[in-house]
């Protein structure tokens, strides 16, 4: 199969995206646009450099750090709430016309309130953007999933739920969030130190998923599954070296996210071909592919697939299956309708 049969054939598939984060996915030339009405344009910097500190690039950027980078111009713009609700609906409208109809856009409120907004109006302006484009399409289905950072600590996560409450899906006729997530260093952080974050995040009806195994090893995982019985484990890569913990995942029916780029880039991994990914499928785990941060790691979801079907040497019949077990842990109340997509449909 050339690179354009595999680009083709992905085009026919239904993809569903758990895995995406609001500040990774904002389109460089929107913050273009913004660098010059918020008067933060360098002088002299063109479009081109400024895309630099956006997005990844192979030959230039090498490490975590590298990749951490491409946060910082974002987060000057993404304090507003009319920008929080274009850079959604324009997420939305990306994320579309690569295939996805079915969204879960992840967004962690506490770093978007510099110019005075609350945890809760964060979340409505991400609401209300999702909300205008599933409007008008009757095919994408959307919803948020908060995330709290693990450098906040677990009592700040706590207060956190219990501000965006009333921003829950069910409370709304559509979009809402439907799950909770912790990101941030793993180290110093442990799982443990949001027991009672979880508990409160189940109480209150959201799904669970954790940050867990990327930088940090197998240990981890187990801490996360055994301490905040989460439905889904974001990256889990370091879970590739515990076989027990294959084992677990599979028995639990725990999804493990799967974001090749990001993993490679972040250096979760040390090379494409050793990710877990056949590793998982071969043991009965279940996955879902995703992008984390199409921006910053320069890719799309389409994209995504192409290179799992590239490395691993994947049949159409493989892929089908991978993409319709990527929408199925999805935490929106109505579920993956999946399957809407009509072949060639871009
Ligand atoms: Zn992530």
């Amino acid at each position: 199969m050339t690179p354009e049969d595999r680009r083709s054939f992905i085009t026919t598939l239904p993809l569903a995206e758990l895995h995406r984060h609001f500040d990774g996915s904002i389109r460089p030339e929107t913050l273009w646009e913004m660098s010059e009405k918020y008067y933060s344009a360098v002088p002299g910097l063109d479009y081109e450099s400024f895309r630099r500190y956006l997005e990844w690039d192979d030959k230039e950027d090498k490490s975590l750090m590298d990749y951490l980078d491409k946060f910082h111009v974002p987060l000057q713009y993404t304090q507003f709430y009319d920008t929080i609700k274009r850079v959604a609906f324009e997420i939305a409208v990306d994320a579309y016309a690569d295939g996805v109809r079915l969204l879960e856009l992840r967004i962690n409120p506490l770093i978007h309130r510099r110019a005075g907004l609350s945890n809760r109006q964060v979340l409505n302006a991400t609401r209300k953007g999702l909300q205008q484009f599933q409007r008008e399409h009757d095919d994408f289905q959307s919803g948020i999933v908060v995330i709290a950072m693990r450098s906040h600590g677990g009592n700040m996560a706590k207060i956190l739920l219990r501000e965006v409450l009333g921003e829950k899906e069910e409370y709304h006729s559509s979009v809402g969030v439907v799950g909770f997530d912790i990101a941030g260093p793993e180290a110093p952080f442990p799982p443990l130190l949001f027991k009672d974050a979880y508990a409160l995040a189940r109480q209150m009806g959201l799904g669970l998923t954790v940050h867990a195994g990327e930088s940090e090893g197998p240990e981890r995982i187990w801490e996360a599954l055994d301490n905040l019985g989460p439905q889904r484990i974001g990256h889990g890569t370091s879970a590739g070296r515990d076989p027990e913990l294959i084992k677990r995942l599979a028995a639990d029916g725990v999804i493990v996210e799967v974001c090749l780029s990001s993993n490679i880039q972040t250096g979760a991994i040390d090379d494409l071909r050793n990710h877990p990914l056949p590793k998982f499928l071969d043991a009965g785990v279940r996955v879902s592919m995703a992008t984390d941060n199409p921006t910053v790691s320069s890719t799309t979801l389409s994209r995504e697939y192409e290179l799992a079907m590239e490395l691993f040497d994947y049949t159409e019949d493989d892929m089908r299956r991978l993409a319709c077990m990527s929408g199925d842990g999805t935490f929106l109340g109505a579920g993956w309708l999946g399957g809407g997509r009509q072949e060639g449909q871009t």
